[in-house]
C-alpha cells in the first residue's frame, strides 16, 4: 500500500458528489484515503508529498460494478457449466477477469453468486496482494431452487433450507444475499416472468439477511417473482427487463434499486457469442433486446434509483455507461450510476463512490471528457485503489 502522502493533480475533477466538475483541482491522498479535495490554488499539500500529475486527464471516482460474477466469461458459453467446473479452473479465470476489470476502472465489484465460496477466497487473495482486482462484495452461493435459474451446484428448497443456506453463507463471509426469484435469459427452459419461489421462501431469505444487518438482492425480470421480491423487502432488483410501469412505481415506493445489466445482453461478445448457436437462448436474447429498447427509456426516466453492472462482461463498465446514455440517461447521471449510485445501492457509500475527505482513495483518470462523449470511458489511463496505482498501459503496478 501507499505510505507517503500524494498530491493528485487533476485536469478536470468530477468528484461524484453532484457538484459541477472543476478544472485544475487537486486531491490529497494519505494512507489510502482522501484527506482533501479542492482547487489547486487553495488546497495545501502536506510537506514532502509526492505529486501524481493527471493534469491532462478527467479524474473521477473508481467505478462500482454493482452486479458481476468473478469466474464467468459469457463469451465462452454455458455459464452454468462454468460454475460447475472444479474450483481451480474457476479461480484461474477469475484472476484474469478481475485484472481486466480493475485495469478498466472498476475498483469495487458486487459479486452476485459463485460456487465453492470462491468469491470469499479471491477477496482474501486480493486483500493479501496475491492477485490484483477490485474490492469485492460477496454473495457467495446464490439462493435458487432445484429447478430455478442460476442453479449450478447449490440449491435451496423450502423455508428451512433457505434459512440454513443464508446463515451458512454469512458464516462463510457473505456481504449480502442473492436470491433468484425468476427465470433468466442465459438458461433454456426458464421463463423470465415465472417465479419458482413462494412468498414465504423469499420472505425467509430477506428476513435472515435483515437479522444480521445485511440485505437481499433478487434476480427478477418481471411478473410475480419481481412483485413478491419488492413486497417482501428486497433492496435491489437485478435486471428487471420486464418490469411494468406499476412494478417500477412499487419499487420507487419501497425504495428498491434497479440494477441494470445491459452488456451481457447487448454486447456481441456476451450471450450472443457464447450461446448464439442455441436457438432457445438466442430467441430469448433477441426478444429481450427489443424489450430493453422499449422499456428502459421509460423506467430510467421515471425517477427510480438505478445503478449498473456488467454481469461478467469483464472490463466493460464503459459499455454499460454508453448504453445508459443511448437509452436517454444524461452523461452526468450515467457517471453517477457507475460511481456514487452504485456505492449507495451496494451500501458502501460511507467508504467509496465519491471523492471527498475520509473516503477511500479510489479514482480513475480518463483520456477525454466523458461528459461530452461517454465513449471516453473506454480510455482509462490510470486506476488508483486504496491509494495504490495501476496503469493499464505499460502495466506499471506501483505501490
Ligand atoms: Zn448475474
Amino acid at each position: 500500500m501507499t505510505a507517503a502522502a500524494r498530491v493528485v493533480r487533476c485536469g478536470q475533477l468530477f468528484d461524484g458528489t453532484g457538484a459541477e466538475p472543476i478544472r485544475n483541482a487537486v486531491i490529497i491522498v494519505e494512507n489510502g484515503r482522501v484527506t482533501a479535495v479542492g482547487p489547486a490554488a487553495s488546497t495545501a499539500a502536506p510537506a514532502g508529498a509526492e505529486t501524481l500529475d493527471l493534469g491532462r486527464h478527467f479524474v473521477m471516482p473508481g467505478l462500482v460494478d454493482a452486479h458481476s460474477h468473478i469466474s464467468i466469461v459469457p463469451g465462452m458459453g454455458d455459464q452454468i457449466g462454468q460454475l460447475r467446473q472444479a474450483p481451480v479452473a474457476q479461480a484461474l479465470r477469475a484472476t484474469a477477469n478481475l485484472r481486466r476489470d480493475l485495469l478498466a476502472g472498476t475498483t469495487t465489484m458486487r459479486v452476485m453468486a459463485e460456487e465453492n465460496f470462491l468469491d470469499v477466497e479471491v477477496r482474501e487473495a486480493i486483500e493479501a496482494g496475491v492477485v490484483i482486482g477490485p474490492r469485492l462484495l460477496c454473495a457467495t452461493r446464490g439462493i435458487t431452487a432445484s429447478n430455478g435459474h442460476g442453479r449450478a451446484v447449490s440449491a435451496f428448497d423450502g423455508v428451512d433450507e433457505i434459512r440454513r443456506g443464508v446463515r451458512e453463507n454469512f458464516r462463510r463471509g457473505a456481504d449480502h444475499v442473492k436470491i433468484f426469484a425468476t427465470g433468466g435469459v442465459s438458461s433454456a427452459g426458464t421463463a423470465l416472468q415465472a417465479s419458482v419461489y413462494s412468498r414465504e421462501e423469499i420472505q425467509a431469505a430477506v428476513e435472515e439477511a435483515l437479522r444480521v444487518g445485511k440485505y437481499a438482492a433478487a434476480h427478477a425480470h418481471g411478473g410475480q417473482g419481481l412483485r413478491l421480491s419488492v413486497e417482501e423487502g428486497v433492496a435491489t432488483i437485478e435486471h428487471g427487463a420486464l418490469a411494468t410501469d406499476d412494478d417500477v412505481a412499487l419499487m420507487r415506493e419501497r425504495g428498491a434499486w434497479l440494477i441494470c445489466t445491459f452488456s451481457i445482453l447487448m454486447h456481441p461478445t456476451g450471450i450472443e457469442q457464447g450461446d448464439g448457436g442455441r436457438p432457445a437462448i438466442m430467441e430469448k436474447v433477441r426478444w429481450a433486446r427489443r424489450v430493453v429498447q422499449d422499456n428502459f427509456p421509460r423506467h430510467l426516466a421515471s425517477g427510480i434509483r438505478f445503478a449498473c453492472g456488467t454481469d461478467s462482461m469483464h472490463g466493460l463498465m464503459c459499455f454499460e455507461l454508453e448504453t445508459l446514455v443511448r437509452l436517454g440517461v444524461p452523461a452526468r447521471d450515467a457517471l453517477l450510476a457507475g460511481t456514487r449510485w452504485g456505492a449507495e445501492a451496494c451500501r458502501v457509500d460511507a467508504e467509496i463512490g465519491t471523492l471527498a475527505p475520509g473516503k477511500r482513495a479510489d479514482l480513475i483518470a480518463v483520456d477525454g471528457d466523458p461528459l461530452a462523449d461517454i465513449q471516453a470511458m473506454r480510455r482509462v489511463a490510470l486506476v488508483m485503489k486504496d491509494g495504490a496505482i495501476y496503469e493499464p498501459r505499460g502495466a506499471r503496478e506501483a505501490a
